[in-house]
């Protein structure tokens, strides 16, 4: 059995390569495939709602297992942005941080506090239907006064944790030991591989 996993995000494809790697499933990405597929727009207001939205699509348009995430950045001194929004705050990762960071000029330490969150979806093809399910996992930390290391990618270079290294400068194995994708595939491996068997038998 194949598992599409449904981004084009090179760094959390290789995240969810190391994460699903123990899956007897062949793991594929978007990207294997010979010819586009119609992109799915992003249009829920949570990251649930667009981990499920993008997970529906792609399995109903490829008709195989198909694994999505929604992700991002929650900042309290922003109100929580830029949350959802998080791939669309600026056009490069670069910029991204660079935003942030001057959103956050005067922000004192313990006014930086942020997460990050991921919900991981998942959808297996089923004789009448979809097996469907979700898991959210969650990191705390703060933002950081500068972008430092060269691990990870997007906002990993300025979120803070409590040993004081930022997530870019962990090493993959440290990340995905207490990342939100860590814990969320954690959460969903379980019941993916339940449906996995179930969708077996079906067949
Ligand atoms: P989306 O989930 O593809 O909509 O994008 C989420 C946004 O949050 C992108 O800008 C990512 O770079 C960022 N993001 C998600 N997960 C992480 C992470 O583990 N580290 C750093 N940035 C992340």
């Amino acid at each position: 059995m194949q598992l599409f996993i449904a981004t084009t995000n090179t760094g959390k494809l290789h995240e969810y390569q190391r994460l699903l790697a123990d899956l007897p499933v062949t793991l594929r990405s978007l990207a294997d495939l010979p010819q586009g597929l119609l992109e799915v727009d992003e249009t829920g207001t949570t990251f649930e709602e667009n981990a499920l939205l993008k997970a529906r699509a792609y399995s109903a348009q490829l008709g195989q297992a198909v694994l999505a995430d929604d992700s991002g950045l929650v900042v309290d001194a922003l109100d929580g942005a830029p949350g959802v929004r998080s791939a669309r705050y600026a056009p490069t990762a670069e910029a991204r941080n660079a935003k942030l960071l001057a959103a956050l000029k005067d922000v004192p330490l313990e006014r930086r506090t942020a997460r990050f969150i991921c919900v991981a979806a998942v959808v297996v093809p089923y004789p009448d239907g979809a097996l469907t399910a979700a898991a959210e996992g969650r990191l705390e930390g703060r933002i950081a006064f500068e972008p430092r290391g060269t691990n990870g990618f997007g906002y990993d270079p300025i979120f803070l944790l409590p040993d004081g290294r930022t997530v870019a400068e962990l090493t993959p194995a440290e990340k995905d030991a207490i990342s939100h994708r860590g814990k969320a595939i954690a959460r969903l491996k379980p019941i993916l591989l339940t449906m996995l068997r179930t969708a077996w038998q079906g067949d």
